[in-house]
């Protein structure tokens, strides 16, 4: 059988690891390319766009794909609509491997908004702002102070007034009430990313009592589903043997 891992998310690359040694099981990783320095999975790795649902489609066919898991970002919301489309038109099974969204506990004091657009409306004071380089705009016209923390340098205009840290996580707990100590951060604009990576600065800011302004997910098609390795490799199991 051979697998398309769409990735760019450490469960991809924990999922690639996992399956790496599976007999009759040929694994590709793509990767959209957005990071500089990716960490890569085992095995074959491809990088960058396919060219839109038709592109992927070609690609499915022509690397002969029998079964694809999306485990992109949870705000890929294109790539994950191209994958199912793609995969529909091929007749193909498709999974979306996500991990779950984090879930308030009863002292976090979040304003969950739908997009960044909403999220900016609310940016007031000392804002450390952790939603990446490439949903910045929003932000560049708004009369705060933020700390921009990205892994690569943002692209397009920024905020006038702003710090850029460009550092990868995962980040510690300490690091992280210290980082909004120094800074005398006022709140916390983050993306509902879930996973353990980046979840630190969220219990940094329960500890310190910060509010934090909480980007929802996009909706993602409606598919087979897993969130842990060993659901995927149960619907693996339950896929046809391909001669
Ligand atoms: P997107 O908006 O869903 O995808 C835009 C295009 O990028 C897709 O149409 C596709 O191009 C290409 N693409 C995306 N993922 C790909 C993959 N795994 N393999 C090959 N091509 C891929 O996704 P995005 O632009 O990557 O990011 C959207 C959101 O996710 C942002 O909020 C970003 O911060 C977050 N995010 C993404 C990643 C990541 O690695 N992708 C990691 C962290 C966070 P074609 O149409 O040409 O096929």
């Amino acid at each position: 059988m051979r697998l398309l891992i769409l990735g760019g998310t450490g469960e991809a690359a924990l999922l690639a690891r996992h399956l790496a040694d599976r007999p009759n099981l040929d694994i590709i990783s793509s990767l959209a390319g957005r990071v500089a320095d990716p960490v890569l999975p085992p095995g074959n790795v491809r990088v960058g766009g396919f060219g839109g649902i038709d592109g992927l489609a070609t690609y499915l066919a022509e690397e002969r794909i029998d079964a694809v898991v999306d485990a992109t970002h949870p705000f890929a919301a294109r790539m994950s609509a191209h994958a199912a489309l793609a995969c529909g038109r091929m007749n193909l099974p498709l999974l979306g491997f996500v991990r779950p969204a984090w879930i308030p506990e009863p002292t976090d004091r979040w304003l969950p908004v739908p997009d960044m657009a909403a999220a900016a409306a609310l940016c007031r004071g000392r804002v450390f702002l952790t939603v990446g380089r490439q949903e910045l705009a929003p932000f560049a016209d708004r009369d705060a102070w933020f700390l921009i923390r990205s892994i690569d340098p943002p692209e397009g205009a920024l905020p006038a007034h702003h710090e850029l840290m460009l550092k990868r996580g995962p980040f510690g707990l300490a690091d992280e009430i210290g980082l909004l100590r120094a800074h005398r951060i006022d709140m916390i604009v983050s993306k509902n990313s879930g996973g353990p990576a980046t979840y630190a600065k969220i219990e940094a800011a329960r500890s310190l009592g910060l509010p934090v302004v909480m980007v929802e997910r996009p909706a993602r098609p409606i598919t087979d589903q897993a969130d842990t390795l060993g659901a995927v490799e149960a619907w693996l199991g339950r896929l046809p043997q391909t001669p």
